[in-house]
């Protein structure tokens, strides 16, 4: 999505909301909890053809936030399942 190409329908009519301004949104809805004092904004990018939406956390302080305070999801071993 962030190369403009949305990755449902591989339409080119992706809209970023990255630069909108109250990117967290009123009570933060436009926002995930890191931890009890601590919101991460989110950038958004939509489809305008399928209305897919990806939603991505951009702040650098805020991604290394999360992989301290979050538990880390181990990749499944995938060699045995059918793909
Ligand atoms: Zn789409």
């Amino acid at each position: 999505m962030k190369t403009g190409v949305c990755s449902k329908c591989s339409s080119h009519e992706i809209f970023s909301g990255a630069g909108i301004a109250l990117k967290k949104g009123p009570f933060g809805s436009n926002s995930i909890p890191i931890g009890l004092t601590s919101i991460a904004a989110l950038d958004n990018f939509v489809c305008a053809k399928c209305g897919y939406v990806e939603r991505y956390v951009s702040n650098p302080e805020k991604l290394t936030e999360i992989s301290r305070k979050w538990d880390s999801v181990e990749p499944e071993d995938t060699e045995n399942k059918d793909k």
